[in-house]
């Protein structure tokens, strides 16, 4: 898939006080990008998009924690969620980013929505990523898993890794994702956005 239009559309601070309305009964293929704190989500996204600032990182304290919505092609609403559990926020922020996503999949449920679920390919899935994955697979949410970082390991680590997140998340439909590389864009857009 090529990328010929990406418009950002609007910010929420939270989930449920405005943002139901924005979905109309046309509905646009839905995609939401979720991930812990420093996957490295707004670098992807970035990347993917080919925009230097359309998705900001969660991990600068101060920031906002917001959800973000761009339309990709007038195709696609993409979702940028928060950093899902928040690795430095406090127990009150955690649970709300958890509440936020599971609104999200009830009030939409059965609607067109796939999840891509960024985790970092340069570690073992972590039981968050384990319990997000949980979530939208009871949901039976279409998950693309996302492996990012893979630029910072070897190929016989990479391959373990693979493994063992298959194995943790279910067999998920697993694909590679550097930021540093550009070889793997054209792959990771033709699996998320199909
Ligand atoms: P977010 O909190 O998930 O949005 O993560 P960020 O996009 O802010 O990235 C967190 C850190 O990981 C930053 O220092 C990025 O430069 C780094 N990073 C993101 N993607 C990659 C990647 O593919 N490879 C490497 N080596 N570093 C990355």
């Amino acid at each position: 898939m090529e990328i010929r239009e990406v418009k950002f559309i609007k910010s929420f601070v939270e989930y449920e006080k405005e943002m139901s309305p924005l979905f109309d009964e046309n509905a646009k293929q839905k995609i939401l990008f979720l991930g812990r704190s420093n996957v490295g989500k707004s670098s992807m996204i970035n990347s993917l998009m080919g925009k230097k600032e359309l998705a900001f990182s969660g991990a600068k304290a101060g920031k906002t924690r917001t959800i973000n919505i761009f339309e990709v092609n007038k195709k696609y609403e993409c979702l940028d969620f928060p950093g899902y559990w928040y690795s430095i926020g406090n127990k009150k922020d955690k649970v709300n980013l958890r509440d936020m996503v599971l609104a999200y999949l009830e009030q939409n449920y059965k609607k067109n929505i796939k999840a891509v679920l960024i985790v970092d390919g340069s570690i073992w899935p972590t039981v968050l990523d384990e319990e997000i994955y949980g979530y939208l697979h009871e949901k039976w949410v279409d998950v693309q898993v996302v492996l990012n970082k893979v630029d910072k390991v070897n190929q016989k680590e990479l391959e373990q890794i693979k493994i063992k997140t298959m194995s943790t998340l279910m067999n998920a439909h697993i694909i590679l994702y550097s930021c540093k590389n550009t070889k793997f864009r054209v792959n990771a857009l033709k699996e998320i956005f199909n």
